[in-house]
């Protein structure tokens, strides 16, 4: 999907949409995470922050090839005034559901951070979401997917040490999953 130029009057947020993005149009994996920050802001590209560099680096550790993998967010815009409650319920389903369901062939999904992995882990805590696996159909997919969750590498750059350890153990287990579809 191309960045676009415009900006978005969906919700209060009122911003410059981020879209998701992948290097190469035949992606394996799609990752989710919360909202564009403000590197991702300035190149309109998901996941090209420190954040995003760092996970680049476990992707790769993982196996997976960080030019295949979608990187999108449940919300588009950066969250610059404090409208984010609002755009969690109104952008994902104007940009990200239609999103996944252009990407049907893509059937593994890491969700990184509590936002993004409470779309489709609803009522549960960061803590009881990390590590889970579930593997189901929502309303916007044309067929099953296995959706992982795990923590955003914004906590390993904050000092949490376990966390980069808990996020490369997802993407490795992610990456055995790929074999289901296969
Ligand atoms: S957060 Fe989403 S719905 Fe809100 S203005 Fe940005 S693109 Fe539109």
């Amino acid at each position: 999907m191309l960045m676009t130029e415009s900006t978005c009057s969906l919700c209060p947020l009122r911003g410059r949409p981020v879209p998701g993005y992948s290097e190469q149009p035949d992606p394996e994996l799609i990752i989710i995470g919360e909202a564009p920050g403000r590197e991702e802001k300035e190149q309109g590209r998901p996941f090209v922050g420190p954040a995003g560099k760092l996970l680049r680096g476990l992707l790769a550790e993982a196996g997976w090839d960080p030019a295949r993998v979608h990187f999108t967010n449940r919300v588009w815009c950066f969250p610059e005034r404090d409208f984010l409650d609002s755009a969690i319920i109104t952008c994902p389903k104007h940009y990200l559901m239609p999103e996944l369901a252009s990407l049907s062939r893509v059937r593994v999904v890491v969700t990184v951070g509590k936002v993004s992995s409470s779309l489709f882990f609803p009522g549960l805590t960061m803590k009881q979401m990390e590590g889970k696996a579930r593997v189901c159909r929502t309303s916007f997919d044309k067929d099953v997917r296995i959706y992982l969750a795990t923590y955003h590498p914004a906590h390993v750059l904050r000092g949490n040490r376990s966390a980069r350890e808990r996020i490369l153990a997802t993407l490795i287990r992610a990456r055995g999953l790929l074999s289901w579809f296969s």
